[in-house]
C-alpha cells in the first residue's frame, strides 16, 4: 500500500504542478483571466495545510464580466436545437472521461476525499451530462391540456442566464449535477466553485473549451462567497441561483436574490435520521449506517448523521458498530486503503472537533474516536467519532457536524422513532431498517424528509427526484424536476372556434 501510495503522489504531483507554480482565474467568455483586482488567496491542501498555489479572488466587476458574457451568449445557446446540444454535451462526458484519473488526485488532494471514492467523480460527473444530454432535445416539449371549445398546450423555454453556486464536500460531481442541466435546458452558465476546493472546476471549464462549448455558454469565476458569490445572486441578468451548500448561506441568497426576483434552488444542510427497528436485517443494517456516515469523511449532505436505535436491538448493534468504527482506516487521501482522509479545511476541522466538548458537556459519551491525529504530520486528521447515551435534544443531534461523526439514540417504539426522526429544523433524507413492510411503509409516509430509502443506504438514480424540505432546502433536480427549474413554461390557448365570444356594446 505505502508503495501505491508514493505512486499516487508522484502522478498528482505531475497533475498539481500547473496550479503550484502559476495563480489559478477565471474562464469567462472563454477566455482565461486573472481578473480585474490582482487579489489572491492561498488555496491549501488538507493534507498538510501547504499550498497547491494561488487563486485570484473574484472581484464584483469580474463577476459582472462573466455574467454579461452569459447574456450575450444566450440567445444562440437557447435557439441551438436540442440535438446539437445533445452532441456538445456527450463530448464534454467524454473529455470528462479521459481525464478521469487526474479529477480523482487532483480532487483528493484539494479536498481531502479518499481517492477509493473520488475514483467515481469523473464517471458520475460525466453520467451527469450524459443523462441531461440525452434530455436535451425533449427539453421543450411541453403538455397538451384539452377542453370541449379550446387546447391548450405549453412549451419551455430557457429561463436566461443562471448562477450555479457550489460547496467544497464533493466539489467536481456536484458542479456537473447543477450545470449539465442548466446547460441541456438551454441556459448559459456563471458558476462560483467552493473557494476552499477551486481546482476541478478549473479542468471541467478546460473539458468544455475542449468540447467545443461556444464561448461564453460556460463562465467560471473563482472568489469567495461574500464578494463573488453576492455578487452573482445579485446581478440583472441573472434569472436564476441553483445553490448547494449551508442552510443560513441559502437564506442570505435568497435576501440577495430578492430585489431582482431571483428565482432558487436550494439544496441545504440535513441531519439525517437512520431507524434501525429491531427487526432490522442486522449485517445489513450495519454496513449502511457504518458507510452513509463515515465514507466521504461524513463531508456528505445526505449522511445519517443520527443513528436511532431501538432497545432490543441496541446493546449488540452499538457493539457491532463500536468494533467497525474502531477499525475504518484513516490516513493520506491518496493510499487506496484509506477510508477516512482529513477534513477540508482547518476552520472545517476545529468546528468538528469542537464537537467532542459539547457531547461531553451536554452528557453524552464519547465511545469511539473524539480526537484530533497528528501522526499524518500537520494535516486536518481524525479519528472517526462514535457518540452514544445521547438524546435529540443536545447540540450533537441537532447541528449539522459535517464530520465522520455518529450520534446514537435510544428509542422504544414506532411512535416514538417518528417523532425523535421529525425533531429537527432539517429535512433531506431519511433511513428506514426493518422487515416489517407495513411499518416500512407507514414510517416512510411520516418522516419529515425529501428523500426516504427504505433497508438501502443512499442509492441514486438520475430520473428521481432529490431535495429537501424544511430546512434542508427548496425545489428538486433530477430528471424533469431539473429543466422545471432551468425553464419557463409558457400556456398556448387555441379556440376551436365554437365557443361564444362574449359581446359588449352591441345593439
Ligand atoms: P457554504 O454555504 O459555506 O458555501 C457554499 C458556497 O456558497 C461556496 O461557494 C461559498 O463561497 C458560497 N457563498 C458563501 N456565502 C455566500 C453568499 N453570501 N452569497 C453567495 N454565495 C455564497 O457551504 P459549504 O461549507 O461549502 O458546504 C457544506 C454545506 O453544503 C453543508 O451544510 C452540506 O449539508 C451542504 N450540502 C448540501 C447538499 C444537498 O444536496 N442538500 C449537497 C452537498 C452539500
Amino acid at each position: 500500500m505505502a508503495q501505491q501510495l508514493d505512486s499516487n503522489l508522484t502522478k498528482a504531483e505531475q497533475y498539481l504542478a500547473k496550479y503550484r507554480n502559476q495563480t489559478l482565474g477565471h474562464y469567462i467568455a472563454g477566455e482565461w483571466s486573472l481578473g480585474s483586482e490582482g487579489e489572491t488567496f492561498e488555496n491549501l491542501s488538507p493534507t498538510n495545510n501547504e499550498s497547491l498555489g494561488k487563486v485570484v479572488k473574484g472581484s464584483a466587476e469580474d463577476v459582472n464580466q462573466a455574467c454579461l458574457a452569459a447574456q450575450s451568449a444566450f440567445t444562440e445557446w437557447a435557439e441551438m436545437s436540442g440535438s446539437e446540444r445533445k452532441k456538445i454535451l456527450h463530448r464534454l462526458a467524454d473529455k470528462i472521461e479521459e481525464r478521469a484519473e487526474e479529477i480523482a488526485l487532483v480532487e483528493s488532494m484539494d479536498c481531502g476525499q479518499p481517492l477509493r471514492f473520488m475514483k467515481q467523480a469523473a464517471i458520475r460527473g460525466a453520467a451527469n451530462f450524459r443523462f441531461f444530454a440525452d434530455k436535451s432535445p425533449e427539453a421543450k416539449n411541453g403538455l397538451s391540456l384539452h377542453q370541449d371549445n379550446h387546447t391548450n398546450y405549453t412549451v419551455r423555454t430557457p429561463i436566461g442566464p443562471v448562477g450555479v453556486i457550489t460547496p467544497w464536500n464533493t466539489p467536481f460531481m456536484l458542479s456537473t449535477w447543477k450545470i449539465a442541466p442548466a446547460l441541456a435546458a438551454g441556459c448559459t452558465v456563471v458558476h462560483k466553485p467552493a473557494e476552499f476546493s477551486p481546482l476541478t472546476a478549473a479542468i471541467l471549464a478546460e473539458c468544455a473549451e475542449a468540447a467545443g462549448l461556444p464561448a461564453g455558454v460556460w463562465n467560471m469565476v473563482n472568489g469567495f462567497g461574500e464578494v463573488a458569490g453576492k455578487a452573482l445572486t445579485e446581478h440583472k441578468a441573472i434569472k436564476a441561483v441553483a445553490f448547494v451548500g449551508e442552510t443560513v448561506t441559502g437564506s442570505m441568497i435568497q435576501a440577495q436574490g430578492a430585489p431582482t426576483l431571483k428565482r432558487v434552488h436550494f439544496e441545504l444542510g440535513g441531519k439525517n435520521p437512520v431507524i434501525v427497528f429491531d427487526d432490522a436485517d442486522f449485517e445489513r443494517a450495519l454496513d449502511a449506517v457504518v458507510f452513509m456516515i463515515y465514507s466521504l469523511n461524513g463531508q456528505r449532505c445526505t449522511s445519517s448523521s443520527r443513528l436511532l436505535i431501538q432497545s432490543g436491538i441496541k446493546p449488540k448493534f452499538i457493539e457491532a458498530l463500536k468494533a467497525r468504527v474502531e477499525n475504518i482506516q484513516v490516513g493520506h487521501p491518496l493510499d487506496p486503503a484509506t477510508e477516512v482522509g482529513p477534513l477540508v479545511h482547518q476552520s472545517h476541522y476545529n468546528k468538528v472537533l469542537s464537537y467532542m466538548d459539547a457531547a461531553t458537556e451536554d452528557g453524552a459519551t464519547i465511545a469511539v474516536g473524539g480526537k484530533a491525529i497528528d501522526s499524518f504530520g500537520n494535516g486536518n486528521y481524525l479519528t472517526p467519532t462514535l457518540f452514544t447515551d445521547a438524546d435529540n435534544s443536545m447540540r450533537i443531534a441537532k447541528e449539522e457536524i459535517f464530520g465522520p461523526v455518529l450520534t446514537c439514540i435510544e428509542f422504544e417504539s414506532e411512535e416514538q422513532a417518528l417523532e425523535i426522526a421529525n425533531d429537527t429544523d432539517y429535512g433531506l433524507s431519511g433511513y428506514i431498517w426493518t422487515s416489517n413492510t407495513g411499518r416500512a411503509m407507514r414510517m416512510a409516509s411520516k418522516v419529515e424528509a425529501g428523500m426516504i430509502w427504505v433497508n438501502s443506504e443512499n442509492n441514486r438514480n438520475l430520473p428521481s427526484p432529490f431535495g429537501g424540505v424544511k430546512m434542508s432546502g427548496i425545489g428538486r433536480d433530477g430528471g424533469d424536476w431539473s429543466f422545471d427549474f432551468y425553464m419557463e413554461t409558457k400556456n398556448i390557448c387555441i379556440a376551436h372556434d365554437t365557443h361564444n365570444v362574449p359581446t359588449l356594446g352591441k345593439l
